[in-house]
């Protein structure tokens, strides 16, 4: 404030509460994942009546890119919603117990937890009765397990499935870090490449009965990506409905089962980005969980039509999947990385190709519910990410269609097919 510092580099910290009239610019590095951060960092800026300046520079990522692409976008009113679900029964379940643990619960307490289901909240107390965490005596519920929940239990956590991730030098171990079950199986595999705080990890072993990692120091010019197959089985439909100008696009949701199979992984050259080698993975288990997804139909004309323009039915939809998970954070305030998504281009039950689009956590965060109801503005801005992106290749780039975390080794992909197709669904000509 009195203008002995010329500038100052700073993580998100300085995003808030931070009024220093005299600062004429800012410079973002990278956007900050939502609108409302942008404008707080820009708004560091030009707190007096003097002209400021806000630079955006874009880091890789289609996020990115589509707000350089579509500036007006920034400026416009906000609609990224905030999530927040009371449904999700494995944080109830957690939230209960530490409740417990304070004051007994009743069932007219279901109120206070913001449900407007007594029932849902019943089935919640009687989970955690026959778990042994609670007790009824008369009409109160108590605490009856052995340990603190408030101590087990994050705010949000959702698994139970977590592993220990230990380093080893050659004379010692000492712990790291937790990493969830999910997380371990696709990048915590032996001879994965491990990230953790700027150094680069090997991992050495993986210990599924005791829920151990060792990895070691190394320093390595790849890393590795693990491969996997998705299934999405429906479980129940909790809402269904036709959208688009014509009602040509059958949209569901509800809860589904999600499996995924790491099979084999792949390392990959950190500077030409080539493939060097792939190895299977035979001993890891299936990953198993119930959540909540949307899913939509293409119908059998437009099928016949992407056939005919010869673009490849598969690599159209998974484009879109890809691209649709992209975007998703322009309308709530999620990481893509919170979204799973799944493209079948045929579906042996429906007979059609389906899009699927899951919350990737057990039980569901309410994203993908969100996204239900606004799935027609969501297939807008997929359509505008990959018009106007302007790579030539027929695979988009990773600006628009490819995907860093795809299971599929973003394989095959048909962007122009995807433009094809997003316009018949819009009914844009
Ligand atoms: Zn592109
Ligand atoms: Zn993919």
């Amino acid at each position: 404030k009195n203008r002995k510092i010329l500038g100052i580099s700073s993580t998100n910290a300085l995003e808030l509460g931070i009024d220093i009239g005299s600062l004429d610019a800012t410079i973002s590095s990278g956007f900050p994942g939502t609108i409302s951060s942008f404008r707080q960092q820009i708004g560091r800026s030009g707190r007096g009546t003097d002209i400021s300046i806000s630079t955006l520079i874009p880091m890789q990522n289609p996020l990115d890119l589509f707000y350089i692409h579509n500036p007006e976008q920034l400026f416009g009113p906000i609609q990224e919603e905030i999530l927040i679900t009371l449904k999700n029964k494995y944080l109830l379940n957690n939230h209960i117990c530490c409740a417990s643990k304070e004051l007994p619960i009743k069932l007219e307490d279901y109120i206070s937890f913001g449900l407007q289901d007594e029932n849902f909240f019943k089935e919640r107390l009687e989970d955690l009765i026959s778990e042994s965490l609670l007790m009824k005596r008369g009409d109160k519920y108590y605490w009856k397990g052995d340990f603190f929940p408030s101590k087990r239990y994050g705010l949000n956590d959702l698994s139970n499935r977590s592993y220990k991730v230990i380093l080893r030098t050659d004379e010692t171990e000492e712990f790291l870090t937790v990493e969830d079950e999910s997380f371990v199986f696709r990048d915590l595999h032996e001879g994965a490449v491990y990230l953790y705080e700027a150094e680069t990890y090997l991992v050495e072993e993986l210990d599924l009965d005791k829920h151990l990692v060792f990895l070691r120091k190394a320093n390595v010019d790849f890393y590795t990506q693990s491969l996997r197959h998705t299934d999405i089985t429906p479980l129940e439909i909790l809402s269904e409905k036709k959208i688009g100008i014509s009602k040509n696009i059958e949209v569901f949701f509800g809860d589904v089962k999600v499996e995924h199979e790491y099979y084999s992984y792949k390392v990959v050259d950190t500077i030409t980005q080539e493939t060097r080698s792939r190895f299977p993975l035979e001993d890891i288990p299936i990953v198993r969980f119930e959540t909540r997804a949307l899913w939509f139909l293409i119908s059998f004309e437009y099928q016949k039509e992407l056939e005919l323009e010869g673009y490849d039915l598969g690599g159209t939809v998974h484009a879109i999947e890809h691209a649709m998970i992209a975007m998703a954070p322009a309308l709530a305030q999620i990481s893509r990385w919170d979204l799973g998504g799944l493209s079948i281009d045929f579906d042996p039950v429906r007979q059609q190709p389906i899009i699927y689009i899951y919350d990737g956590y057990r039980g569901g965060i309410g994203i993908s519910e969100s996204l239900y109801y606004k799935l027609f503005p969501l297939l807008k801005l997929t359509f505008k990410l990959l018009e106007s992106c302007n790579c030539s290749s027929d695979d988009g780039c990773p600006f628009c269609c490819m995907s860093s975390r795809c299971g599929n080794a973003n394989s095959p992909l048909d962007k122009k097919g995807a433009i094809f197709l997003l316009k018949k669904l819009l009914g844009i000509n």
